[in-house]
């Protein structure tokens, strides 16, 4: 079955073909079909001619609606498939892709919701011979373009309310991790999603990413990835002046006081960062923490994480899996590497592990660094892997100011049963998401996004509606009379008299 989907049709693509590899041992999962230029271009136009002529753009939005709902229907009966399918595509254990597949489901089901209740509003122009309207629109066509990390469950935040909107679009997954948002545009298509509204290209970001930032047909670029790349998309996109959306990456601080236990303390520490082994855009990879408890919490940490289960995520015992790939683990093995020449203390982790099940995958275990510097290469950039650090602080305003002292704003946390402190610090931090005594959760009703180099936009809830919408004002005068502005007309030059 070829892999992209132009026009309403699976097609092979000019582009040759890639291997899918499995992160748990290299093996290929499936070989897939890449796009050329002419796909991209193709794609592109199909996109364009079902927003300017299809019928899509005039669907009511009770319809669209109903569509979203099918595409929730259909995501719970082939939830098993899909897990399965994330699973050896990411590395991430089975009971990860399960949960995502629930989030991704609940995302279409809560802008199936949204989409009809969203007709615009009134306005009160204090005039009773005017009747002012401000009505949403959709941008266009769409570019969403998605990071390996949670495939289908980035794409599901764009695709669910683009398609709420009105929105064509075409999709470019990562490259290492296609596989499933191949079969939610299958699922797409068997909801009954006209030809060229949803389309999908694959291959390299240079290659059939970029090209779709700089179009001149495409009005928008949704895009979820890394600092540097979203930053050569808003530059990429400047010269057609696209909408651009950028969801980017994040620098997380997880800020615990000493006033809480240190069972929850512990586990929730190693809960923020190692889930997915730390390749999660909010990981709480700074755990910055009151001088008293430090010691403890380190030595509780140290021991439990050597204790996690690494393994094949299809296996149910497995806590975490491997990284995404190779060079993935390149990078992660380097910021270790800096932060211990820094001066770093290595307290566990650092070095691959043994066991014959963990050789041929691109394993890596949790490590805890200790020691850290705020100059440190591995405090300043995101690290997006399994590499905890600890700082410490004495006072409130310390804690504030470290979890602040980063270019990112994407997420942090707040650890205290001391609910006065607790809401303080929430509030100081810059960060577009900050949980108390919590950390992950996340629901399709509440926005999602970053502050400062963490992006531009908001995702999920009704901002994540309103990012695939213009908003028109549509203004009625129902009784024109002659405006009266310029004196050249026949009743002033009669009254001007000769
Ligand atoms: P990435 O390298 O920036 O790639 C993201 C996507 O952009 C991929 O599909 C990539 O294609 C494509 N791409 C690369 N260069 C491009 C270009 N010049 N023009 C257009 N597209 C281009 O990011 P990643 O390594 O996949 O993902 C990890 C990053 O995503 C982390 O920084 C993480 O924090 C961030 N993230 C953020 C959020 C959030 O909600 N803020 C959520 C998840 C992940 P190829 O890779 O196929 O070449």
């Amino acid at each position: 079955m070829p892999s992209l989907y132009i026009d309403g049709k699976w097609t092979a693509g000019s582009g040759g073909t890639a291997d899918v590899l499995n992160p748990f041992d290299a093996s290929v999962v499936q070989t897939v079909d890449q796009a050329g230029p002419d796909d991209v271009e193709r794609a592109v136009a199909a996109a364009r001619a079902a927003f300017d002529t299809g019928p899509w753009r005039t669907t009511s939005a009770s319809e669209r609606s109903a569509l979203l709902r099918r595409i929730s229907e259909l995501l719970v009966r082939d939830k098993e498939e899909i897990a399965r399918t994330e699973t050896l595509d990411t590395g991430k254990t089975l009971k990860e892709s399960r949960i995502d597949v629930d989030d991704v489901t609940a995302v279409f089901r809560y802008y199936a919701d949204l989409a009809d209740k969203d007709a615009g509003r009134i306005v009160d122009t204090g005039m009773d011979n005017v009747l002012s309207r401000v009505v949403h629109e959709p941008v266009g066509v769409c570019a969403l373009i998605t990071p390996w990390n949670y495939p289908l469950l980035q794409l599901s935040w764009k695709v669910a309310p683009a398609l709420a909107a009105g929105n064509t679009m075409v999709i470019k997954p990562s490259e290492v991790t296609p596989l499933t948002s191949v079969m939610l545009v299958r699922l797409c298509e068997e909801a009954g999603v006209p030809p060229g509204v949803v389309n999908i290209v694959l291959g390299e970001g240079r290659s059939v990413g970029a090209p779709l930032t700089e179009h001149d047909d495409v009005d928008m670029v949704s895009f979820t990835g890394g600092l540097a790349t979203g930053q050569a998309i808003i530059r990429a996109s400047a010269a057609t002046v696209k909408r651009v959306a950028v969801e980017l990456g994040g620098k997380n601080p997880n800020i615990m006081f000493a006033d809480v236990d240190l069972d929850l303390a512990a586990d929730w520490a190693m809960t923020a960062v190692f889930l997915h082994s730390g390749q999660v855009c909010s990981a709480g990879a700074r755990l910055i923490v009151e001088e008293s408890m430090h010691d403890d919490l380190v030595a509780e940490i140290a021991r439990r994480a050597q204790l996690i289960r690494m393994g094949n995520g299809l296996d149910e015992t497995s806590e975490v899996g491997p990284l995404v790939s190779a060079a993935h683990r390149a990078k992660i093995e380097d910021f270790v590497a800096s932060a211990l020449a820094e001066g770093a203390t290595l307290v566990t982790g650092g070095a691959r592990p043994e066991g014959p099940d963990l050789q041929k995958g691109w394993f890596y275990p949790p490590t805890l660094l200790t020691g850290v510097r705020r100059d440190m290469r591995v405090i300043r950039e995101e690290t997006f892997g399994p590499i905890l650090t600890v700082e410490t602080f004495r006072t409130e305003e310390e804690a504030v100011a470290l979890g602040n002292d980063t270019e990112y704003g994407l997420a942090g946390a707040v650890w205290t049963p001391d609910m006065a402190k607790a809401h303080r610090v929430a509030g100081a931090l810059r960060h577009g998401t900050v949980w108390i005594n919590d950390y992950h959760p996340y629901v399709p009703a509440a926005e999602w996004g970053g502050m400062k180099r963490s992006g531009n936009g908001r995702e999920l809830g009704p901002t994540g509606l309103a990012e695939y919408q213009e908003h028109k004002h549509i203004w009625h005068n129902t009784d024109p009379a002659p405006s009266r502005w310029f004196s050249g007309d026949a009743r002033v030059r009669e009254e001007d008299g000769p």
